[in-house]
């Protein structure tokens, strides 16, 4: 039987002639780790490393020594809201569930 090896230094370089930096619009919700729906609403708890102020990752440079994922490795998770430009045009992506609460938290703010 053959193993299936991959090297994830490749995948990275994959990712990122793939998916490049500047698509990114910086809204920092893939960063966010979890989310809870509470009676007040949504609770969110974000990536240590993200600046929630300018929503910009601190580590960035060396994020992935932080277990920060790949944008293909996040695909495959499912972890980046349906409008990220990474993925608003993959057909049959699906977000994770807060993402639409957060949405519509946010309208409702404007
Ligand atoms: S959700 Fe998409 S646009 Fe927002 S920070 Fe993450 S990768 Fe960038
Ligand atoms: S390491 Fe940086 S890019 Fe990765 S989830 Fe944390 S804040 Fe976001």
């Amino acid at each position: 039987m053959k193993t299936l090896r991959f090297k994830k230094d490749k995948v990275i370089k994959i990712s990122e002639e793939m998916f490049p930096d500047e698509l990114c619009e910086r809204c920092g919700r893939c960063c966010i780790l979890h989310a809870y729906k509470t009676e007040k609403g949504l609770e969110l708890i974000y990536c240590p490393h993200l600046d929630k102020k300018t929503k910009l990752c601190k580590v960035y440079n060396n994020r992935f020594e932080h277990g920060c994922l790949t944008v293909m490795e996040g695909i495959m998770a499912g972890v980046f809201p349906k409008d990220c430009p990474y993925v608003k045009d993959l057909k049959n992506y699906e977000e994770p569930w807060f993402y639409r609460l957060l949405r519509e938290e946010e309208n409702k703010k404007e």
